[in-house]
């Protein structure tokens, strides 16, 4: 069993990828929920959709999410009420949103929703599990006050200055049923290409996680979300350098120390390659840039090969 750690985009891109080479090994996906928000009554769970929609096949590709072909015809009605649209929703995408609203309002759990949304779009490949059933949210303190990780995002488009970032509610944020067996009973565990502070940062700080990590016997290899020292999209940049952290894939692998074996960085970053070795960790240097299926399953082909040998 492979087990996986992820947020929206990269993570969702990587995972499509190795649903494809994957052969008889069976694959857990543990998705962020901090950039979950509420908008216009909708319950909305960003990566958790990114996640199910590329695995479905149903996604926009050349937008990285949302269904392929959708129209906007609900947000511009809400528009003329007044209603705060900056969030983008798609017309099939409401379908989601508002099944995720009805089924919490019936009081099943995110573990419940995201169970049924990925059955009815015909998931059968992997399991999705959210980190946690408990509301959480990541918030961005900035220089222009605190707002939640999708404002900061979406409506300020990254320009106020990061001075921390806390996720609400994560206290008593314990993990969704599955998770932890998920992380033991691997013998693989991906930490995908995404946001370290905002994607990977909220699943570890879930009660529980960082410990089983820690503990697990499975082989936990990371890949890099930054390419020649950059994020290829998102502000990993900004967000890391915000909380004093040196942007660099040896600043990710140092993040993940405690319990990463192995650190996978694209060619790109090779230079990087021995101080990762110098803090204890084996490297792996391969093409990481996903931008098509072939180049995707060849960097999953690369990440299951670290299987050999265990
Ligand atoms: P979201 O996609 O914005 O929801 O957030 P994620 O945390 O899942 O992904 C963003 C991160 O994925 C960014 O730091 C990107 O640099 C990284 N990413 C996206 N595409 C690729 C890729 O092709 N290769 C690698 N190595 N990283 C990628």
């Amino acid at each position: 069993m492979i087990t996986a750690l992820g947020g929206g985009v990269g993570a969702a891109k990587f995972l499509s990828g190795l649903t494809g080479v994957l052969g008889s090994e069976s694959l857990t996906v543990i998705v962020n929920t901090g950039d979950d928000i509420r908008i216009a009554g909708l319950r909305i769970s960003p990566d958790v959709d990114t996640i199910i929609y590329w695995l479905s096949g149903v996604v926009d590709k050349e937008r990285g999410w949302g269904i392929r072909g959708d129209t906007f015809n609900f947000l511009e009605t809400v528009w003329r009420f007044g209603v705060q649209t900056w969030f983008r929703i798609g017309d099939r995408d409401l379908a989601t949103h508002i099944h995720r609203t009805h089924l919490r309002e019936q009081g099943f759990t995110p573990s419940q929703v995201t169970e049924r949304i990925a059955k009815g779009l015909g998931i059968g490949n992997a399991k999705i599990l959210p980190m946690t059933d408990e509301d959480v949210e990541t918030w961005i303190v900035t220089d222009e006050g605190e707002m939640h990780f999708q404002e900061y995002l979406v409506k300020r488009k990254m320009t106020p200055q990061v001075k921390g970032v806390f996720v609400k509610g994560i206290e008593n944020a314990g993990p969704a049923p599955g998770v932890i067996q998920a992380i033991e009973e691997a013998r693989l565990v991906i930490i995908c290409p995404s946001n370290p502070i905002i994607s990977i940062g909220p699943i570890l700080s879930v009660k529980g996680i960082r410990d089983a990590l820690r503990r697990t016997r499975a082989k936990v290899v990371a890949i890099s979300p930054l390419v020649a020292g950059i994020p290829l999209k998102g502000p990993a940049d900004r967000l890391m350098r915000g909380l004093g952290l040196e942007v660099s894939s040896t600043q990710v692998a140092k993040l993940y120390r405690d319990f990463l074996d192995e650190m996978v960085i694209d060619e790109k970053d090779a230079l990087e390659a021995d101080s990762i070795k110098s803090i204890g960790l084996k490297t792996l240097v391969v093409d990481t840039i996903m931008t098509n299926e072939e180049k995707t399953e060849k960097l999953a082909e690369n990440i299951l090969k670290l299987l050999n040998g265990l």
